[in-house]
């Protein structure tokens, strides 16, 4: 009794380059925590139906599934077992870090902290070393944790391996230093580690491109461009990466409409996109916007194929 999934078509990035290496295609995506969705996320005009778990399980696992991804980035993870059991059965191994004091305990019905998880296609990629942190402010750890992983592409033995980091910064309005603070110890973390490697890092950043966690990501020495920006010919983000309607005594009709880019996926200067899964139009999300029956988050994920050059 489901309704068909968001349809979304991918954008090739025409480039003219006969550059040959191997290309990954990688997902971005805060998957919405289920204990979350129920309660301090005020989804006030999302239809109740959209956010029980029953009718979410099958739209998560398709969305994981349904363009193939060699490596998955994801947030707000509190069902990791389940996650680990339908995607190991098609080929997919992965590592889970919980936050430390995660906001799902709070609720009754939680099933575990969330956190973020890196997953990967066995037959196309191989775990070199994985790393799990807590992201410090001012020399104290935080509530907000990475997934650093090295990987190397299977029968390409002349590609350099490359590292991938996923992330989900601290939330709210509020909270832009200690964004900007947990980004930069990551970056801080990142250039040590990598050195002038290949990196991608992908992330729920909760700060649109105005924030100085992004100048700080768009400045460093690991010279990351984010991946969404070849989707315009502007080299802008997308408009919105996330868009939904919380409950709201400030506002006249009681609900507060947020529709921003807060979701990334930054590589080195060793990839190149070569084609990006658009966002779809406002339209397409319908009146409700997110989540939605045909859709089971109020992040949309990101997807792109990115090429190692040589
Ligand atoms: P965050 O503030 O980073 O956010 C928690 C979740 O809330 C995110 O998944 C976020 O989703 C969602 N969120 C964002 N905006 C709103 C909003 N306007 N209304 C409702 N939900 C929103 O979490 P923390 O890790 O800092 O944990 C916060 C909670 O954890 C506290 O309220 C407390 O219950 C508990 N806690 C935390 C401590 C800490 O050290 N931080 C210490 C003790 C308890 P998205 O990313 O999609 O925007
Ligand atoms: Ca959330």
């Amino acid at each position: 009794n489901l309704p068909p999934r968001l349809k979304r078509e991918f954008h090739v990035c025409d480039d003219n380059d006969k550059n040959a290496g191997p290309v990954i295609r990688v997902m971005q995506w805060n998957i919405l925590a289920q204990a979350l969705c129920h309660g301090s996320d005020n989804f006030v005009v999302c239809p109740k139906e959209a956010l029980h778990w029953e009718n979410r399980n099958l739209r998560v696992i398709e969305e994981l599934l349904q363009y193939s991804p060699q490596i998955l980035c994801l947030q707000e993870v509190d069902k990791f077992e389940f996650v680990k059991e339908n995607l190991g059965k098609v080929g997919y191994e992965g590592i889970f870090f919980p936050k430390p004091d995660s906001p799902c305990l709070d609720f009754e019905h939680h099933t575990g902290p969330d956190g973020c998880a890196i997953i990967y296609a066995v037959d196309k990629i191989k775990l070199i070393s994985q790393k799990c942190i807590v992201l410090k402010d001012d020399g104290y750890e935080t509530n907000q944790v990475c997934v650093i992983c090295t990987f190397g592409i299977i029968g390409n033995d002349h590609t350099p391996n490359f590292t991938v980091a996923v992330t989900h910064l601290k939330a709210k309005t509020g909270f832009e230093e200690l964004r900007f603070s947990q980004g930069s110890y990551l970056l801080r973390y990142l250039e040590k580690k990598v050195e002038s490697g290949p990196v991608i890092v992908c992330g729920d950043f909760n700060a649109d491109p105005k924030e100085k966690v992004y100048a700080a990501f768009k400045a460093s020495v690991l010279g990351l461009q984010s991946s969404y920006t070849y989707l315009s010919k502007t080299k802008s983000e997308p408009d919105y990466t996330t868009w939904k309607f919380r409950g709201s005594r400030r506002s006249q009709n009681g609900r507060e409409e947020s529709c921003k880019t807060i979701d990334y996926i930054w590589h080195s200067k060793h990839f190149r996109p070569k084609a990006i899964l658009e966002i779809p139009t406002g339209e397409d999300l319908g009146e409700n916007k997110l989540p939605s029956m045909a859709f089971p988050s109020d992040h949309l994920s990101l997807v792109c194929d990115l090429q190692l050059t040589s």
